[in-house]
């Protein structure tokens, strides 16, 4: 069933006069899957409302924050309590105080934070206080992982960029990116090349903790010990970007998950960054670690840093209300009970089709690459065939539901995801498996 999309698509109209693309965040625009965006009015529970007055299961999530589902009540009431006492102080408040404490609590080589207001904002602060702290210039990323719209970090990075495939942007200047070297990620043999010839020079390793801007590329042999005997032998810091992971795959983020699973015989990372579920929908999010890298920032240390509304008493009560709840309602065994009924749904579903297709997770997070190999890297990755994934995605939204407008992201489920909203997924799944086995088995290589 093809949706009324009139009012979206004057909506996108207008946007595209007074927005560049007519979107705050490309991605957005649809371009990766053709069609008109829905211009959504309301969300609830798992459930987005358009202008248009159509109704669409949510599988983006505002891509990760909405775990426990859309105006869930708690956080609302939380959140209507704080703006009664004010919007922003610019002074120092309560609500930041005890959401640095549960972040703190939940990630043991966490002892402090700073927080900012999105994920751009704490990767890229997390990269001037290594630089700061080492007294080093160069850092190290690895392709496909997306770390924000930080100049230095968009060097072969996923996300948007995987999806429109830029190389890199116009606007980052040589120098700027010339201090960046970009590895494939799980190559520990390339991780190693590049410190036996740059050792000194380097300030950090950056990686997403488990990568999930580029599908979901977990690191697979031990891949974050490997990250971790390599900076710490050579003096160089490693931050573990936990903006997407971070309060989603568990309690304590894939820190937590891959502590349990696998063990950190080397040491856990010296930074963490965190966004997205920290803020419940708001903008909130931070950075931190060790104590002694932590302390060099201002007023205790030399490297700058700062935000107009950092640690905003709103935000905060939306961050700490939905990092609550996540424990007190057990959400993590919620989201893994719903991955598990997803995932075999969607192979079977593309498995009679005869879709080629590789499912990937990093504990409950996954996401579906239109590829008959292992995605280990970047390069595999976008081995995929996006033409599959489009057709996918628009039998879906046809059928009301809203899956990720680009084949490069994880699905994103949330508390709200009941066994009736899976049931009507899985349903779905067929007509969408049909759809992309009409277009042809064309394989990138
Ligand atoms: C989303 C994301 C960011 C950027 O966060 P913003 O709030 O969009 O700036 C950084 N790192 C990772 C791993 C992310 O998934």
């Amino acid at each position: 069933m093809k949706h009324e999309t009139a009012k979206s698509a004057a909506l996108f109209e207008r946007a595209e006069h007074v927005i560049p693309g007519g979107v705050n965040s490309p991605v957005r625009a649809f371009k990766a899957v053709g069609g008109t965006p829905r211009f959504v009015t309301s969300a609830t529970g798992a459930w987005l409302r358009d202008a248009d007055g159509n109704d669409y299961i949510d599988l983006i999530g505002s891509w990760g924050p909405m775990i426990m589902g859309h105006s869930r009540p708690e956080v609302l009431a939380a959140v209507q309590e704080a703006a009664v006492n004010g919007f922003s102080f610019g002074t120092p408040s309560t609500g930041e105080v005890e959401l640095a404490e549960e972040i703190v609590a939940r990630v043991d080589p966490v002892d402090q934070v700073r927080l900012v207001s999105s994920g751009t904002e704490a990767t890229m602060s997390a990269i001037r206080l290594a630089r700061g702290y080492t007294g080093r210039a160069k850092i190290v990323k690895f392709a496909g992982c997306y770390h924000g719209h930080v100049d230095a970090l968009l060097a072969q990075a996923g996300s948007g960029l995987a999806t429109f495939s830029l190389p890199d942007t116009p606007g980052v200047t040589g120098a700027q990116a010339s201090d960046t070297i970009v590895v494939d990620y799980n190559d520990a043999a390339g991780l190693e090349a590049v410190f036996n010839e740059h050792g000194d020079e380097i300030a950090c390793v950056i990686t997403e903790a488990s990568p999930g801007n580029m599908g979901v590329v977990p690191p697979r042999d031990g891949f974050t010990n490997t990250i971790r005997r390599l900076t710490k032998a050579h003096g160089a810091l490693m931050i573990s970007d936990e903006v997407m992971t971070g309060f989603r795959v568990s309690a304590a983020g894939w820190y937590g998950f891959e502590a349990e699973s696998l063990g950190y015989p080397e040491g856990p990372a010296d930074l963490f960054t965190f966004g997205k579920v920290m803020g419940g929908g708001f903008p909130a999010a931070a950075f931190g670690g060790r104590s002694d890298v932590m302390e060099h920032l201002a007023p205790t240390g030399p490297v700058y840093q700062a935000g107009t509304l950092s640690g905003n008493p709103v935000a905060t009560a939306a961050g700490l209300t939905t990092l609550k709840l996540t424990t007190e309602l057990d959400v993590y065994s919620h989201i893994s009970r719903a991955a598990d009924a997803l995932r075999p749904a969607v192979t079977s579903a593309l498995e009679a089709e005869g879709v080629a297709h590789t499912i990937q997770s990093a504990n409950s997070m996954f996401s579906v690459f239109f590829t008959d190999r292992e995605v280990i890297n970047y390069g595999d990755a976008r081995t995929q065939n996006v033409e599959r994934y489009s057709a996918f995605f628009n039998a879906m939204l046809d059928q009301g539901i809203h899956m990720p407008p680009s084949a490069f992201e994880a699905w994103f489920l949330s508390y709200a995801h009941t066994d009736e909203i899976l049931d009507r997924i899985i349903s779905a799944l067929p007509a969408a498996a049909k759809a992309a086995a009409a277009v042809p088995n064309t394989q990138a290589n």
